[in-house]
């Protein structure tokens, strides 16, 4: 295990540390900042970016207080990580600046998660939906299995969606910098047998990826992960002790036609307790399932579709979903 250096939060005396931030005052670049989403480090934003005339996301990551120290070493590394990749299909770094005590990382804007998508539409999305999705979000998580990291937050609320249709996996703070990994890290109804065990014993490698990718597939098609209605801890249990869950079979009072063999069978496959009989990130790409996926354009449909619904909401329910909707504005 490489010894981390204690940083002093905040602090730009490395210069391998100053080279990710710009001290410049964000203010006066960007504009018109309205809420998008929030997470355990603070929220994230739409704004106008007034160089370049873009929409992007900010997200404003804090580190006064307690766990300062803590803090700051995931902005680092986060923001290091984020910066150094690119890939269509991971949401893309645009600057990054620092001003009292807060990070804000700029990235590309998407109009909302796969999440937001099945939360809005309050039922299953269709199938070829969830393949062209998962086609997509697995090609940028095999690129960061590629490079030997594990992604190790792989839900339908880190899958963003960009106005063009492109899928893009996001939150890449909890990627790990070794794999084997050891930490106990993710979100627990996600989380794969072997992680949640690791916690006293043993390693994970990117297959505990897979697993949360099979997990993230009964998410778009049942709108919630197994076990959702527990709490964590009993959620946890059962992940480690019961058989795999599987696709729920579509009742026959369901006007929509059941999953698909290959759907079944893929998810089958993400979802075994064992890592090594799981499928590969190169298997998965390859199975039917995701080879057979149609072009993005149904992503574009999709979205013409929910935007539509959207409209529709009560005024309660429309500010709730009404970012999905910023750049229609
Ligand atoms: P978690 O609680 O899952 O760990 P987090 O605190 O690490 O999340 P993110 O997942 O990066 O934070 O962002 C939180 C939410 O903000 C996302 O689920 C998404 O809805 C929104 N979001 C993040 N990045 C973007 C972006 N580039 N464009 C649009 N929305 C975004
Ligand atoms: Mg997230
Ligand atoms: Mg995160």
């Amino acid at each position: 295990m490489p010894i981390q250096p204690i940083l002093k939060p905040g602090s730009l005396k490395d210069p391998s540390v100053a080279s990710l931030f710009s001290t410049k005052d964000p203010e006066l670049r960007f504009s018109d900042l309205r809420e998008i989403g929030h997470g355990s480090f603070g929220a994230v934003y739409f704004a106008l970016d007034k160089e370049t005339n873009e929409n992007v996301a900010i997200k404003k990551m804090g580190f006064s207080g307690k766990q300062a120290a803590e803090r700051w070493s995931d902005i680092i590394k986060e923001v290091g990580f984020l910066k150094k990749i690119r890939h269509g299909n991971i949401v893309e770094y645009k600057a990054c600046y620092l001003k009292e005590q807060t990070c804000w990382l700029v990235m590309e804007y998407c109009i909302g998660s796969a999440a937001d998508i099945v939360e809005v539409h309050k039922g299953p999305i269709f199938e070829q939906e969830i393949a062209a999705i998962c086609q997509q979000a697995l090609t940028g998580l095999s690129f960061i299995h590629e490079i030997k990291r594990i992604h190790r937050d792989v839900k339908a609320g880190n899958i963003l969606l960009t106005d063009h249709g492109v899928v893009k996996l996001a939150d890449l703070g909890s990627v790990s910098c070794s794999s084997p990994a050891q930490s106990f890290v993710g979100t627990p109804y996600w989380m794969a047998p072997e992680v949640i065990l690791a916690m006293d014993e043993g390693h994970y490698d990117q297959r505990s990826d897979i697993w949360s990718f099979g997990i993230t597939c009964i998410e778009l098609a049942e709108r919630k992960p197994p076990f959702f209605n527990m709490n964590t801890m009993s959620a946890l249990y059962h992940i480690a002790q019961n058989e795999p869950p599987k696709l729920q079979i579509k009742s026959s009072t369901n006007e929509a036609a059941p999953w698909s063999e290959k759907f079944i069978s893929f998810v089958d496959q993400c979802l075994r307790k064992d890592p090594e009989q799981r499928l590969s990130t190169k298997a998965c790409l390859n199975h039917p399932f995701i080879t057979d996926a149609l072009p993005p354009s149904i992503i574009l449909e999709l979205i013409r579709r929910t935007k539509r619904v959207v409209r529709e909401l009560d005024n309660f329910q429309y500010r709730k979903m009404r970012k999905l909707m910023y750049l229609d504005e």
